[in-house]
Order: structure tokens, then sequence, then C-alpha cells
């Protein structure tokens, strides 16, 4: 009997560990990427340019001001103090087209005057968000820009390409070529269970994590997995115990308690495990969420955003899911603790937070008595038991009114309740 040939098969990408392995410096500081490289994508042929318009722009005073005087010299009567809360000028260009953009779409002080007249944020852009993280900067895009994740063809090539315009090296020696400060950036507030410092290591990690994924095949068609790793990932540095699969089995008790059956695309999965650094070091309501929360948070963000995505007229793009992130925080905070048992900091703690609602609605106030009760009981009840116990109000489907009360029992949570593991 002879055994058939078989199909040569190409070899496993070595996992990318260069995040980990190789950090880039900025005037002697590390920077954080927290992308995998190459994965975000961005054409700005036949974009709208909606960078050029009516954006606020950083200007430093001894070269941009200087340069955009000579070709504009009544701009500098539209500045205002502190871009970005730092010690730079804003200049916001009118919000039709920016003064210098033109007919061709281009930027006249870059095609007249070169590169280097451009001012650093319009060079650096869509990467030009940069905030502190201690003593390291980290770059964020700016989804003013419709970036796309790469596409899977070029994923792997783009991730392993230096010249990839999202790639790490790419990103870092423009940074160096616009001489931008070393200090003076915004502090991005540290989550309230790590500083910077300590966390920096854990976030690195969730985004090699996330850059072996999108480089494998197939890539992820769920969610839960990658959570699963981060919870652990994040468990591990604080020192807590955690029930393997906890995060999967969390997406099954948000998809009950929502009724959702919707199923994300592939598609769906691989941006937000693309964005998922990102998200991450995205505040919500001003704060950025503890690290403890954030991979259950991301858990109930692929729930949301599967059914966002099956509705009639949505169109997907990693900006839905930034968006969602924002405005539905609370909300998935609260969908995040489904399984925990939540008790109060202190009865005034919970008490302050409730008054932040102007008459609330009884179902609420029930909740947040029962939340009061929870440390008297000999085992204190789940969120999900306690929404349960108000019967028909939380039951599926939800109305925006319920929704409204999560998204308020969610910040009464984080900001006055603290729980027995998830
Ligand atoms: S918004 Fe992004 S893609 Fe569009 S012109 Fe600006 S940088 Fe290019």
């Amino acid at each position: 009997m002879t055994t058939p040939p078989t199909r040569p098969q190409p070899p496993p990408l070595p996992p990318d560990t260069s995040s980990l392995t190789r950090v880039h410096l900025l005037a002697g500081r590390p920077l954080f990427f927290p992308f995998p490289s190459g994965a975000l994508t961005y054409s700005c042929v036949g974009c709208d340019a909606p960078c050029c318009k009516g954006q606020p722009i950083g200007i430093g005073r001894s070269r941009e001001l200087v340069t955009i005087q000579q070709a504009q010299p009544r701009a500098p009567l539209f500045a205002v103090p502190g871009w970005n809360d730092g010690p730079l000028l804003s200049l916001t260009p009118p919000p039709e087209k920016c003064w210098f953009f033109d007919k061709n779409g281009r930027c006249r002080l870059e095609h007249v005057a070169g590169r280097d007249a451009k001012p650093t944020g319009c060079r650096l852009f869509p990467f030009s968000r940069i905030v502190t993280m201690g003593e390291a900067l980290a770059v964020l895009p700016d989804l003013v820009c419709p970036v796309s994740v790469t596409p899977t063809a070029e994923r792997a090539l783009a991730s392993t390409s230096s010249s990839h315009p999202s790639s790490y090296d790419t990103l870092a020696l423009e940074m160096s070529r616009t001489q931008l400060p070393r200090g003076g950036h915004k502090a991005l507030p540290a989550p309230a269970d790590l500083s910077w410092d300590e966390a920096l290591p854990l976030e690195r990690h969730v985004v090699a994590a996330a850059a072996d994924l999108l480089r494998a095949a197939p890539p992820p068609a769920f969610y839960g997995a990658f959570a699963d790793l981060q919870h652990q990932l994040t468990s591990a540095l604080l020192g807590v115990d955690t029930k393997p699969s906890a995060m999967a089995s969390l997406e099954s008790d948000i998809r009950r308690f929502l009724a959702v059956t919707e199923a994300a695309s592939v598609d769906g999965v691989v941006e937000l495990v693309a964005l998922t650094g990102v998200l991450r070091l995205t505040p919500i309501d001003g704060a950025v969420v503890p690290r403890r929360a954030a991979p259950a948070m991301l858990v109930a963000l692929a729930v949301l955003a599967s059914v966002h995505e099956s509705m009639r007229g949505s169109r997907r793009t990693p900006r839905t899911l930034l968006g969602l992130w924002r405005t539905q925080g609370p909300l998935l905070y609260a969908l995040a603790h489904l399984g925990s048992r939540p008790l109060p900091l202190s009865p005034a703690a919970l008490d302050a937070a409730l008054a932040r609602y102007h008459a609330p609605r009884r179902a609420l106030v029930a909740v947040v008595d029962a939340i009061r009760d929870n440390g008297a009981r000999s085992v204190a009840a789940t969120v999900d038991e306690l929404l349960r116990q108000q019967k028909d109000e939380f039951a599926p489907p939800l109305t925006a009114d319920a929704v409204a009360m999560l998204h308020a029992l969610g910040r009464i949570l984080r900001e006055a309740c603290t729980f027995t593991p998830i």
C-alpha cells in the first residue's frame, strides 16, 4: 500500500515577539504602540480628508508657527493655548478645509516647502495622539481618520515589513524626524488597580498576543479565547486566582442576559483583536478602566458589536468599536460584572453615587438597596441575581429605560463598589 503524497505545508509563522523584545525609543523614552505593527491601514487617495478640516493642530512656537506665519500671516490671531492640555499652542483651520489644502488634495506647505515644513501633528497623522504612560510614550491612532484593519492577505507581510505605514519602524522613524519633544505630552490617567509602569508589560504582552492571532490561519472566529488570555495575564500580574474559560462563559452569560443570538463576523472579531490594545487605553467617562475589568468589558463589547453589525443599515469599521466603547462604557461595565458579587465600598459612597441621578427609577433604587444588603448576607448575590429579582424590568428584550438604568448601575458599581473576583 502506498501512502498518498501530502501537499507541502507552508512553515508556521514564527510568533511575533517584536513588541516584547524590541523597544523603540524617542529621545530615550520607550515608545508603546498599542496595536500590532502594520495592523492598521489608511489611504489618503479618494479620502474626503477629515484630518484637514477643522482639526486642531498642535503648533510649536519656534519652527511650526514661523513656517505657518510665512504662508498665512494672519493665522496667529486664531491660536489658542493648551493643545491637548499640553504646552503647545493650538491652531484650528477652517472646518471646510485647511488654509493649506490645495485643489489637488495636497498640503501646500509640504508641496512647496518640503515635508519638514509640515506641522508635526499633520505629518504624524493619524498616529498623532501621543500620551505619557509613566516613563513610556504611547502612540494612539486618531480615528478621525477612517483607518481599517490590514486585509487578511497583506497581514502577515505587513507584520514583518518595516515600511508599512503603520509599522513600528516607520512610525518611530517619522517621530524622530519630526523632533517630537521628549516631554510635554498629556498624561493618560492610570487605571485604579495598577500604575502604568506596572501595567505596561501587560499591555505589551496583550498587543504581542494580538499580533500572533492576526497572523494565524484561519483568523480567530470568536473573541472569548483572547479575552481569557488577557484575563489570565492580568490575574497573574495581580496575584489573584482565575478560572479557565471565565471570559468565554461570561460571553454566554451576557448573550443569555441580553437574549443576543447574532454571531460576530470573522472580520468583526479580527478588528476587535487588532484594536484591543487601543481600546484598553481609551478612557470611559475620563477614566481608563481597571486592568482587572478590561477583558470582561471587551467581551461585553464583542457581544454588543455583534448585534450592531447585524443591524440593517449598519456599516462596521474600527470607529464603530471605539464609539461603542466610549458611549456604552458604563453598560459594558455592568455587563462585565454580571457574575460578580458587589459589596458597597461604604454606605455613604453608595448613597453619593446614587444621588447623582435625579429621580432614579424604582428598579434602580431597589438594586442599589440590594447591593447595600449584600454584605450582610451569608452569600452575597451576583449582579445578575440582583437584576433578576426585579422580574420584568431587566427581562430581555431590554427596553431603552432598562439600558439607561444599566448605564447608571455601571457607574454606581464602578464608583462605589468592590467585587469578589470576576
Ligand atoms: S483622514 Fe486619514 S486617510 Fe483621510 S486624508 Fe487624512 S490621513 Fe489620509
